[in-house]
């Protein structure tokens, strides 16, 4: 219940709208309700054969309340996805909003399936909570209050009948349905996200999966998938099929029920035939808005269900905030790491352990080591993607906590292994770096990163993951980017450890020409060209084990000299 006020309360600003369309929905079915009372005053009538001029009441009746039907259908329709439209583009911004402080370090417990279905599906089920949740019930509602009053004028006793057979058409029927479907709603989501989650595996992998043999099982579990769903989907199909039965039978029983009350007062006088046939038709019209009411609460247990997978990312508590007030970014780049030491959630190992360094501006360093070493948790600490444990890193002696996180990040480039190239235009991958960057800028970097060819191509999609370029050609994207963002600090997250031999020189020459004059943080585990670098810092299990220039460095024969022994040994092979 806690989970569906909190999504009532993200509605609340469409309350105005949403009270204007379930009154214009109950003027609807109002009018509905008018037509079959105008037609079955008319056809009674005129079974007594009276002169025309007295069907004239019961014509105009019918002109009025066709008419009023129609139009009243297309405004509350009109309305009611007008609020639905609102509601999932506020939903949609309001979930991005809190999405984005999470990554990556709140995200990375979710699979990416299952964040695409919470983000599509889910948002998708909870933009009905108006016309399938809120709005039936309200309906259903004023239609009953409104027979209760009609009938009421009539007898006391068909009043209270009709509102029996409403009670029990609009509250016990959905009540069994919801019973008998307990769980389904949740069942048929929990499979979809399951699928979702088979589908992108399939598509991501499916390479391995074919080199692995395991094509056949991954395509069974999809098909064992589908099929549990589907089964689920059938009861539910079942389910909706009886409860539509169940309220044809209420009414009918209504229909019954009050003709039996209403009959003996014919014979007295007390109720005309006419009137008897206008309300028969009347009783039968009014059970139309309970129709939908099980499936609203099916409706309910789906959207409550959605915003309990929504609301458990959103009450994630982001690992990195933003100052309230902060400082702005420093004049003076000068880094400095003190003490620096970082264990991830969930480790029993420091990634990091007591680490100090500093860069002076326009400084270029290496943090060299091997794999596993906590070069890339320096990255994601000054990124901060993640909040040290202890110790600190100081920008121009600003601690870096106290800047805005996205400024800091604006004013640093990052290029890893491997560059993302989003499914777009190569202007669209370029213009991330720069937003309002001209055509002619673009070239410029382009043909600056060494992509000549492509100045001419800036609308040329660059296929998925930047799947229609080379390697090469994807790492001199990430270099016009620097060029484009043009921030003073670079980071080179092992830049060109998927490049072969030949494209690496050519791609490290055009690194080292655009980062001169910026400040330059390589991490490598691949000791080559070193001789640049005016530190060294070697890496190991999260310490630093040395520090130094390259000769100095191969005179200590410690981790370093072994390294590059060991990589110098195998290239000469
Ligand atoms: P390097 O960049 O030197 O290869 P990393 O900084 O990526 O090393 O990793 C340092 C240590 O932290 C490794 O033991 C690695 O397994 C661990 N690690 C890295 N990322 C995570 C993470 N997101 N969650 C838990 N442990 C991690």
């Amino acid at each position: 219940m806690k989970i569906f006020f909190r999504l009532t309360s993200l509605v609340k600003p469409y309350f105005w709208w949403m009270a204007l369309a379930a009154l214009i929905g109950f003027a609807t079915t109002g009018s509905g309700i008018g037509l079959l009372m105008t037609s079955a005053y008319i056809i009674a009538k005129a079974a007594l054969q009276p002169p025309i001029a007295a069907l004239q009441l019961g014509i105009a009746g019918v002109r009025f309340f066709g008419f009023a039907r129609g139009v009243l259908r297309y405004a509350e329709r009109l309305i009611s996805h007008n609020i639905t439209f609102k509601i999932l583009s506020k939903l949609r911004l309001w979930f991005y909003d809190a999405i984005e402080p999470l990554a990556p370090a709140r995200l990375m417990h979710f699979k990416s399936g299952d964040l695409l279905q919470r983000i599509v599906d889910d948002i998708q089920s909870l933009e009905n909570i108006y016309t399938r949740v809120l709005g039936p019930p309200l309906t259903a509602m004023l239609v009953a209050a409104l027979m209760w009053f009609l009938l009421g004028i009539y007898s006391m006793q068909a009043a209270l009948l009709i509102l029996l057979f409403h009670l029990l058409a609009g509250i016990a029927v959905p009540f069994l349905s919801k019973q008998l479907s307990r769980g389904l709603s949740v069942g048929i989501m929990n499979h979809k996200t399951a699928q979702q989650i088979l589908a992108l595996d399939f598509f991501q992998g499916i390479g391995e999966l074919q080199v692995y043999g395991k094509l056949p099982e991954h395509l069974d579990l999809m098909r064992s998938a589908e099929n549990s769903k589907l089964l689920l989907q059938r009861q539910n199909a079942l389910i909706e099929g009886m409860h539509e039965s169940l309220t044809g039978i209420l009414m009918n029983g209504a229909v019954i029920a009050i003709l039996w009350s209403l009959i003996p007062a014919v014979s007295t006088g007390g109720i005309n035939g006419i009137s008897l046939a206008v309300i028969t038709l009347a009783v039968i019209a009014s059970f139309e808005p309970f129709l939908p009411l099980p499936a609203a609460i099916k409706h309910l247990e789906a959207d409550t269900h959605a915003g309990e997978r929504l609301f458990e990312i959103l009450d994630a508590k982001p690992e990195t905030f933003a100052p309230s007030t902060p400082i702005s970014f420093p004049v003076n780049h000068d880094i400095k790491v003190e003490k620096l030491s970082f264990t991830y959630p969930g480790s029993h190992s420091k990634a990091l352990d007591n680490i100090s360094f500093s860069v002076r501006a326009g400084q270029h360093i290496a943090l060299v080591g091997p794999s596993g070493a906590g070069k890339s948790t320096i990255t994601s600490l000054f990124m901060r993607f993640w909040n040290s444990s202890e110790g600190q890193i100081t920008l121009g002696s600003v601690n870096i906590s106290l800047l805005d996180p996205e400024e800091l990040r604006r004013n640093i480039s990052l290029v890893s292994q491997r560059t993302y190239l989003f499914a777009e235009t190569i202007r669209e991958n370029l213009l991330l770096a720069k937003p309002d960057a001209s055509d002619e800028e673009l070239k410029k970097a382009l043909s600056a990163a060494g992509l000549n060819h492509f100045t001419s191509k800036l609308d040329e999609w660059t296929g998925q993951h930047g799947m229609k370029l080379s390697g090469g050609e994807r790492q001199r994207i990430a270099i016009a980017r620097i060029l484009l963002q043009n921030a003073p600090i670079v980071i080179l997250d092992e830049a060109t450890a998927n490049l072969d031999g030949l494209t690496e020189k050519e791609v490290t020459d055009t690194l080292n020409t655009i980062t001169a004059g910026k400040t330059l943080i390589t991490i490598t585990h691949r000791l080559k060209a070193m001789e640049g670098y005016n530190n060294i810092l070697v890496l190991d299990k999260g310490m630093i084990t040395e520090t130094g220039l390259h000769h100095e460095l191969m005179e200590k024969n410690g981790l370093y000299k072994r390294m590059w022994n060991l990589q110098h040994e195998r290239a000469s092979l």
